[in-house]
């Protein structure tokens, strides 16, 4: 089960980065990529088991330790879904909640309570959450009512996308080109599904930062050339035509038809 830690030193500002300055994903697009979250909650231990538990679920996370800091990640970024802590240090969790729902932002919500206070969660869905759970809570229940969140919101469930002999299901997390599995990292599985779902279109380094990262990404250094090269060997099978195209000094190409 996963509760308030002991010990709670406090957690260094998120660090930002420029690049994630403007998005230009829409909110309705957000289906079509890595879904991004942000964690609020000031319990370090607390924070961590969540944030690793989701990124290892495929998910891009974001982490606040306050609400202050909330405030400056939400006006960065496009989010998916937030998991909201009440018990913050300063302003309160609620608070935030509603100062977001008052600028009209209609994020999904996941508030945490604290056991028992039954008047946390009135509290919590007047002031705007779409779910709330109460600690301590198992993992697998928090992942449940975070695809549950996500489901609700998302515009239709995605089909299996194909470019060529080549199929990715999102929802079984499988690729497969022609009769042959590919076993795919969360990451890279990301990647491929924004490749997939831009198909013909060219996919800069940029749009894959922001598309398949979080913010904890180590620099820009060639980190999506890395990834990207270990999809394509991968994908690609001797024999066949190649799929992923590298277009010099702009980015890359996912198509069928030969570059
Ligand atoms: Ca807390």
């Amino acid at each position: 089960m996963l509760h308030e830690g002991s010990v709670k030193p406090p957690l260094p500002r998120a660090e930002r980065s420029p690049l994630f300055g403007r998005s230009p994903h829409g909110y309705r697009e957000a289906v079509s990529r890595q879904m991004r979250l942000l964690v609020i909650e000031d319990d370090r231990a607390l924070v961590a088991a969540l944030c690793d538990g989701l990124a290892a679920r495929g998910f891009a996370v974001d982490r606040a330790p306050s609400a202050e800091s909330a405030f400056d990640l939400l006006r960065l970024n496009p989010y998916d879904l937030v998991v909201l802590d009440v018990g913050l240090p300063g302003v309160d969790g609620l608070t935030l909640l509603r100062t977001l729902r008052g600028h009209e932002n209609p994020v999904p919500v996941l508030v945490l309570t604290a056991r028992g206070e039954v008047a946390d969660r009135v509290a919590g869905l007047d002031a705007g959450a779409d779910d709330y759970l109460t600690k301590p809570f198992a993992f697998p229940e928090l992942v449940a009512r975070v695809h549950a969140l996500l489901r609700r919101r998302a515009p239709a469930a995605p089909a299996v996308l194909r470019v060529g002999d080549l199929e990715l299901d999102p929802r079984r997390f499988q690729v497969r080109r022609g009769a042959l599995p590919v076993s795919l990292t969360a990451k890279e599985f990301a990647i491929l599904e924004y490749f997939m779902r831009h198909a013909g279109e060219l996919v800069t380094r940029t749009m894959l930062l922001e598309s398949c990262w979080d913010e904890n990404y180590d620099g820009l250094s060639n980190l999506v050339d890395v990834h990207v090269s270990r999809v394509r060997r991968k994908i690609e099978v001797a024999g066949a035509p190649p799929l992923l195209h590298t277009i010099r000094g702009a980015g890359f190409v996912l198509d069928e038809r030969g570059r």
